[in-house]
């Protein structure tokens, strides 16, 4: 095998051309292949393969952390039978990122609590793994964040940033009505991203009642004219996940015992204080 000296170059080398895993992985590769006494392109191949496939993972684990979705959530994890009004087909097939390439939309429009944010999580989450750029707002947020941006005159960043995206979540449309600037502010969000990406959006409100939250009848009319046009809609009217989960827990009390330290839990709706609440949800 190569010199001391001829390693401390290679190292360099590779840290130069920023190959980190056959930095890492060289010697060992290297040591099965003169083992099996396969050849050198084959020791090529096997190093470089392992080179992109971590490069991709990292990538994929940069675009998570820049979508900022509050918790990390999987199709995986959804209980489809447990919310049998929710479209498990569409959500599949949505999975397959197609409507990301065709810039169409997904409105997710339920009840509280029906795992409307925990789809939208998890369709950016897959769409992350997809390369795909992914950006999660509470819809709140976004405005607020947006009206600051314009205080400080850098909303033109802000679109060009937002531009760069493939998909963008909304979530929560609906909780808190929107000043008349924000009202607007959130309409150029979703006129400029018309064709250009798409948009999940989850809300609580029927179409007819966009316009308590919008403040105007022909902004809210623009606005689902464009969020619509291309729309899938999966629509959540079941019990609440976190409701039922708790009550669960409650005819069943034993299951407590595996949460030791954690406080009893009570049966939901006793008492406005005794509602079960998720911390890692602040807005629902
Ligand atoms: P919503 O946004 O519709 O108010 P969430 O997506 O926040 O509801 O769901 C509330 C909690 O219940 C989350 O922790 C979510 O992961 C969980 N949840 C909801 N529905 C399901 C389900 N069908 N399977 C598994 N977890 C669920
Ligand atoms: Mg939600």
């Amino acid at each position: 095998m190569s010199t001391p000296g001829n390693r401390v170059l290679l190292k360099h080398h590779l840290e130069k051309l920023r190959l980190p895993t056959i930095r890492r992985e060289w010697e060992g590769v290297a040591n099965s292949c003169a083992k099996d006494g396969r050849n050198y392109g084959d020791f090529l191949l096997q190093l470089t393969e392992r080179e992109l496939i971590e490069r991709e993972q990292r990538a994929a684990q940069r675009r998570i952390k820049s979508a900022r979705f509050p918790v990390i959530k999987t199709l995986e994890d959804f209980d489809f039978p447990a919310q049998s009004s929710i479209n498990e087909t569409l959500v599949r097939q949505l999975a397959t990122g197609e409507y990301l390439d065709a810039r169409e939309n997904v409105l997710l429009i339920g009840n509280s609590g029906t795992g409307k944010t925990h789809l939208a999580s998890a369709l950016g989450f897959v769409a992350c793994s997809q390369g795909k750029r992914v950006r999660l707002w509470s819809a709140t947020a976004l405005v607020t964040h947006m009206l600051e941006m314009r205080e400080a005159r850098e909303l033109k960043r802000f679109f060009t940033q937002m531009d760069k995206h493939d998909l963008l979540i909304l979530d929560e449309l609906g909780y808190v009505p929107f000043s008349k600037a924000g009202a607007e502010l959130l309409f150029e969000v979703i006129s400029r991203a018309y064709e250009r990406l798409s948009l999940i959006v989850t809300t609580n409100l029927p179409f007819e009642q966009w316009i308590e939250v919008m403040g105007s009848e022909r902004l809210t009319g623009a606005l689902l004219d464009r969020l619509t046009h291309r729309v899938h809609i999966i629509e959540a009217n079941g019990e609440s996940y976190r409701l039922k989960d708790a009550r669960k827990r409650y005819r069943n009390p034993k299951r407590d015992e595996r949460h030791p330290g954690g406080t009893p839990r009570r049966p939901p709706g006793s008492s406005p204080s005794r509602q079960p609440k998720e911390p890692d949800q602040p807005n629902t």
